[in-house]
């Protein structure tokens, strides 16, 4: 097993990365200061459900535990108000109280809506995040809770930090091929931003990844969650450096705002992003490497490195207007300078970004 701290004062808390984690939660969960006085809640999907529950409820209520499940379905749509509501009855039908936890077992659908849960039922408990996808590696550490509005996504949420991030890396083996490169696209994204060994760790160990090898994957999720980890310390509530985690995705939101449903999973537009932004590095003068390196690690985890020729230019960049950081003809954007190395610029030209778009789909 794999250990490492969120360091934020009286709100620190460790991520555990390991196999067989979730056959020890009950231990875990005593470890971690909660008290089996106190009932717990487990919200999960109908597709992690019925794979992982039964195991885990099992599991706690064997170490002493009450606990009792919310089963929302599968998807983004479930981060709305409407079952952020079914949780909370489910809450308080089942006796919560002030020192009981939310625990989420699932990807970063789950994790955010049981957070943001957490963080509202009385004010505030206690949560547990038991994340089952690649992904989450990335939503289950910072605290970043939310739930949609049909008009704006994570628009409604919170800053709720979790108690303990259990991750249990055979629960990964049932993961879709698909899911499994998206969550990638984070990975190597927290290397690009911070680490570039661990860059080149990813390009020489894309295969075991691919294959969901568990010795790669507790590796890969330990650096990723550490870059995140130790972002996230510096700066809690995104008042300046946090904003480099979102390298990639200025482009990336602009793509999945345009693309049809299921087009591109969130990881596909990141690492179409990426490669805008890396193309915009050289463009700025990073050396070409940024680049090419950039593009090896993505197109290795089964990641796409072109835009389809069918996407609309116009529509991207209209898309980019509407996200929140835009102003007066200038953008902010986050820009490698070396491989493990970024900016935040705020003088970046539309028009630079409506070249690289053009580009992109060459
Ligand atoms: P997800 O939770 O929807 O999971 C993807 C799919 O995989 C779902 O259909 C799910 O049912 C299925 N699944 C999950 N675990 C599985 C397993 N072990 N085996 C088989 N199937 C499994 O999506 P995600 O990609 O994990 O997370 C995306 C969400 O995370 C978005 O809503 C995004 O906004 C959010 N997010 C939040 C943060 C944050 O800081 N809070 C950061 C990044 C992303
Ligand atoms: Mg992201």
């Amino acid at each position: 097993m794999r250990e490492l701290m969120v360091n934020l004062g009286e709100r620190s808390y460790p991520i555990r990365i390991g196999s067989g984690l979730l056959a020890r939660a009950g231990e875990q969960l005593l470890q971690a200061g909660l008290s089996v006085k106190s009932p717990l809640l487990v919200v999960s999907d109908d597709a992690v459900a019925p794979l992982y529950l039964d195991g885990l409820l099992e599991q706690l209520r064997s170490s002493g535990f009450r606990a009792a499940s919310c089963i929302v379905p599968a998807g983004e749509p479930s981060k709305s108000l409407a079952r952020f509501e079914e949780i909370m009855t489910k809450a308080l039908e089942h006796g919560l109280d002030r020192k009981s936890a939310i625990v989420a077992l699932g990807g970063g659908v789950v994790g955010d809506l049981a957070g943001y849960a957490a963080a509202s039922y009385m004010r505030g408990i206690r949560f547990v995040q038991m994340p089952t996808t690649i992904l989450a590696h990335d939503s289950s550490v910072g605290g970043k809770v939310a739930v949609n509005h049909p008009m704006a996504k994570n628009i409604i949420g919170a800053f709720h930090q979790p108690s303990l991030v259990l991750y249990d890396l055979d629960t990964l083996k049932t993961l879709p091929r698909r899911e499994v490169s998206s969550g990638l696209a984070e990975v190597v994204k927290h290397g690009l931003i911070r680490d570039a060994t661990f860059v080149d760790w990813c390009i020489d160990n894309a295969e075991r990844l691919l294959a969901l090898d568990a010795e790669a994957l507790g590796y890969a999720l330990y650096k990723g969650c550490a870059v995140k980890a130790d972002i996230v310390s510096s700066d809690e509530t995104e008042q300046g450096v946090r904003a480099i985690l979102n390298l990639g995705h200025t482009i990336g939101h602009a793509l999945e705002a345009v693309a049809g449903y299921n087009e591109l999973h969130h990881g596909e537009a990141i690492s179409i992003g990426m490669i805008g932004s890396a193309m915009l590095g050289v463009q700025l003068g990073a050396p070409q490497e940024v680049y090419l390196r950039t593009r090896e690690a993505l197109g290795k985890a089964g990641l796409p490195v072109s835009l389809p020729e069918h996407f609309d230019t116009d529509r991207i960049m209209e898309a980019m207007m509407h996200d929140k950081k835009f102003g007066e003809g200038k953008m902010v954007f986050i820009v490698p300078t070396a491989i493990g190395e970024v900016e935040i610029r705020q003088d970046i030209r539309q028009q630079w970004v409506r070249d690289i778009v053009e580009r992109l789909k060459r």
